[in-house]
């Protein structure tokens, strides 16, 4: 099945139930994988659809439009994907990809405990014991890790860092599910530990490496992905909150012909056209090799999680009591895009690094 056939597929399936559930039924999760929508960039020649970063960042948003959870799924799983071609040989990637646009699901591990926005603070080992790797430690709030085959984790090897695939079923892998989440409620969060975890050494995707270069170029495309996916959520806001205003009648118009309702719509566009504008530069970027993707990444990111927060907040407003039952789409958009404003680099880190960056460009 073609990647758009999948996300056709997709869309005819009912987000809001998985939402209320907290699950999302893992064959659709494996069939999204096997037609390769989960890691859209894998390469023809390892088996994925070999998409460009925009018509993956396409891609993302119309998932986003339709289900947050398996938007974030998405990003674990292109986020691995993207971290085990840019950093392996092509033994490695030829054995590995393959598997990864298969229906084999991963997550990816950064967070520990006491490692948030700090990951430089990454207390979880990854180290070589002749043919194996042990992986000693714990990861937390691990996107899929519910529905996860092998989780890509991220950890030090004395002073460097490394990443490994840890399969969710070797010994010494414990997953606990995380909390019920405010938002993305269905998308499999769990916290693992690994207590002296052995596994092959061909299962190593990074290793002495730094651990802040490691990091960055995993995060750069899970920045991506998830300014995607708010532009994703803004779509789906836009919608709805358009044909509401243009329905819905007091003192005698359509609440759309009110000028103070008309500016939450305007801000609606004016949100999703930002952001829509933001990952297109990012991704050309990406496409074309440019240097400068990472600081692009995180303007799209930064640029993306904000419009879609206030867009949601908007969209809320001009529902009003039509949009608070806990599993309409504005109300799942509201709590999911408050997560979008944390992950992959907070509101804050965001705005710490590009002041970094106009710093760095300015004379
Ligand atoms: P902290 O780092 O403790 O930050 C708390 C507050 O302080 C934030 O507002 C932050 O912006 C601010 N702050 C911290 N440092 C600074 C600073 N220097 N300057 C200004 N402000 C600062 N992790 C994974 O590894 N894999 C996943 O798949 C994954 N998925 C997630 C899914 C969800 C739904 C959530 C909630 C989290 C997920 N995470 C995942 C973890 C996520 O990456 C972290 O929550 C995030 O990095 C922030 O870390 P923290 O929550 O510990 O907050």
């Amino acid at each position: 099945m073609s990647v758009r056939a999948a996300v056709d597929r997709l869309l005819k399936e009912p987000a809001d139930a998985w939402d209320a559930a907290g699950r999302i039924p893992v064959d659709v999760l494996r069939d999204l994988g096997r037609a390769g929508v989960l890691c859209a960039q894998v390469p023809a020649e390892h088996g994925g659809p070999g998409l460009s970063s925009v018509d993956n960042g396409d891609l993302t948003a119309a998932v986003g439009v339709h289900c947050g959870s398996v938007r974030s799924v998405m990003t674990a799983q292109g986020m691995a994907a993207w971290t085990v071609a840019r950093h392996t040989d092509e033994r490695t990637r030829a054995a590995v990809l393959p598997r990864l646009v298969d229906g084999t699901l991963v997550g990816v591990g950064f967070s520990e405990p006491a490692a948030g926005s700090d990951l430089s603070t990454i207390a979880t080992t990854v180290r070589r014991d002749g043919d194996e790797i042990v992986v000693d430690g714990g990861k937390v709030w691990v996107t899929g890790a519910l529905y996860a085959d092998l989780l890509l984790v991220f950890g030090t090897d004395g002073p460097r860092g490394a990443a490994v695939l840890v399969p969710t079923s070797a010994a010494g892998v414990t997953v606990t599910a995380a909390p019920p989440p405010l938002g993305c409620r269905a998308a499999g969060h769990a916290h693992v530990t690994f207590d002296a975890v052995r596994v092959p050494a061909d299962l190593l995707v990074a290793g002495a490496a730094p651990l802040a270069w490691l990091v960055t170029s995993a995060l750069t495309y899970g920045r991506l992905s998830v300014a995607w996916g708010c532009v994703g959520i803004l779509r789906a806001c836009r919608e709805a909150a358009v044909r509401h205003a243009r329905d819905r009648e007091q003192f005698g118009r359509p609440i759309a012909g009110h000028q103070l309702v008309a500016r939450h719509l305007a801000n609606l566009w004016t949100g999703e056209q930002t952001a829509l504008r933001a990952c297109e530069h990012a991704s050309r970027g990406w496409d074309d090799g440019s240097t400068g993707v990472f600081a692009d990444a995180v303007l799209a990111k930064y640029v993306a999680a904000d419009a879609a927060a206030r867009g949601a907040a908007a969209a809320v407003q001009v529902l009003a009591s039509a949009g608070v039952p806990d599993t309409t789409v504005v109300a799942r958009a509201y709590r999911d895009a408050k997560l979008m404003e944390i992950i992959e680099g907070s509101t804050e880190i965001c705005q710490t690094m590009l002041a970094e960056h106009a710093l760095a460009v300015t004379e």
